[in-house]
């Protein structure tokens, strides 16, 4: 592509942006299409001449757009969000264009630089001591899978990456039943197993672990044998907002000399306003925390921030340096591709730098106190509605409920789900609360407006009566 076309189609990839952003109102949430639909229009084979740009750009419109879901819209209640702030999106555009591998400080000093910067700006705005550091993983995954490598290679005397597990006794990871299943993938990727993560039974309106059953757990473990190595605990998880007694947790933590990761993959972000912190009170004694700007913050996915009380144990469980790697002479500086399973990193501080500034942390508050009052206020209309019940209360913005209606009632709500998302005004999901159907809902869309919510409750309410 000459610099001329590469021009041309770089401003008009950036107007069909600003084009596509203010048409989403008039789009169905949902895709609206069948399974293989998509897949029927693309060729069976690359091909072997060059199109023209105009022709792809054509079909990407044509083929492509019919099929998306549009996370950026303003009445997407499903999930948890994913916003792009338009912010956010300029620095990426900027991102792509530059396209830096920065694994190393010396690949991008600016980016490494920038990256400790934002993540100390995260780590205040959300009220961690001074003494975590930070770093961006590309999801909450991956920051979980690097907290429970570091728990196990704790637990087994740094011995676990070099003999292998089946050398070493059985360690055990505890967590209750409400975390979300990135955990489980971290205990099996990292070798642990399934059968060794020990689910702790809830208790309470917040759903949160047992922690004299945690207690017990661990001796029960430690005389059988096994070498307990960390709880992971969640604030906000993803089925009904479950929020952990992080002090609690992290006390019986502390009488065993074990690693607490907290999973606050959604919740976090509202920790930039102080009234929300009483949700993970504690949370300064955890060893690692992670929370994902690129859900309710507004950073364009992907952007997960990880902060650990010892970065050191991080590193000295995922570093390797064979001489291609190394930076002589640049000793003291910081190599993130050392602190995550992946080598490669993008250059995800840049979105951070520009959507802070832009929109200021007050701004942001605003955002966020916004979403949990529109989705409080729903839930009471909601509540004083003939045929609906609150399963959850609101934890944040999420909120689950249910409507009573036929003779199967799980069968009934996953029909009105199915009912109002092809209907295509609002997008919701649906989860499963002590063994029953619920449907969740929550608010957290950057340009979502209190008219969204006064839509939701009338389609909601609207979509009831004729679903039978
Ligand atoms: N933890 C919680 C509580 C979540 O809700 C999610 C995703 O929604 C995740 C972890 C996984 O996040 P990621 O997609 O960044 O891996």
């Amino acid at each position: 592509m000459d610099e001329a076309t590469f021009r041309h189609w770089s401003a008009r990839a950036a107007d069909w942006g600003v084009d596509y952003r203010q048409s989403l109102r008039d789009r169905p949430v949902r895709a609206q299409t069948e399974a293989g639909e998509i897949a029927g229009q693309i060729a069976q084979s690359p091909p072997e001449a060059g199109e023209a740009m105009e022709r792809i750009f054509e079909d990407f419109e044509k083929v492509i757009m019919p099929g998306m879901t549009h996370w950026q819209h303003p009445r997407f209640f499903a999930y948890f969000p994913a916003n792009a702030a338009p912010v956010s999106v300029v620095a990426e555009y900027l991102v792509t264009a530059v396209a830096a591998q920065c694994m190393l400080w010396q690949t991008s000093p600016a980016a490494t630089e920038l990256e400790a910067k934002m993540l100390d700006w995260l780590r205040q705005a959300i009220g961690l001591p001074a003494d975590f550091s930070g770093v961006i993983q590309d999801s909450a995954s991956s920051a979980t899978l690097a907290a429970v490598l570091v728990m196990r290679e704790k637990a087994l005397a740094w011995n676990g990456n070099r003999a292998g597990l089946a050398a070493n006794p059985k360690v055990r990871v505890y967590s209750s039943d409400q975390v979300h299943t990135s955990i489980d993938r971290a205990i099996w990727v990292s070798g642990i197993g399934e059968e060794n993560l020990v689910r702790i039974p809830t208790v309470g309106e917040r759903r949160a672990m047992d922690c004299v059953a945690l207690a017990a757990a661990i001796e029960a473990d430690r005389k059988a044998g096994y070498v307990p190595a960390g709880i992971i605990a969640c604030t906000g998880g993803t089925s009904v907002g479950a929020c952990d007694d992080i002090a609690e947790v992290v006390r019986v933590a502390r009488g065993h000399g074990l690693y607490v990761h907290v999973d606050a993959a959604w919740a976090g972000a509202a920790m930039i306003c102080e009234e929300f912190r009483p949700l993970w009170q504690g949370v300064e004694g955890a060893d690692s925390v992670v929370f994902n700007p690129h859900k309710w913050l507004g950073a364009q996915f992907d952007c997960s921030a990880h902060f650990l009380r010892n970065p050191d144990d991080l590193v000295r469980s995922l570093a390797i340096q064979p001489e291609f790697l190394k930076t002589h002479g640049q000793d003291g500086v910081v190599n993130y591709s050392e602190w995550s399973v992946p080598l490669g990193r993008r250059f995800r501080a840049l979105k951070l730098w520009f959507l802070l500034r832009f929109h200021g942390l007050s701004g942001l508050r605003q955002m966020i106190r916004n979403h949990v009052r529109w989705a409080e206020n729903l839930a009471e209309r909601l509540r004083n509605e003939p045929s609906f019940e609150i399963v959850t209360e609101p934890v944040l913005s999420l909120f689950s409920f249910r409507h009573a209606g036929g003779s199967d009632a799980d069968a009934h709500n996953l029909a009105l789900v199915k009912a109002i998302n092809d209907d295509g005004r609002i997008y919701l999901t649906q989860t499963r609360v002590d063994g029953r159907i619920a449907i969740r809902f929550q608010a957290g869309q950057f340009s979502m407006t209190q008219d969204d919510a006064e839509t939701a409750f009338k389609v909601i309410v609207e979509l009831s009566k004729k679903v039978v």
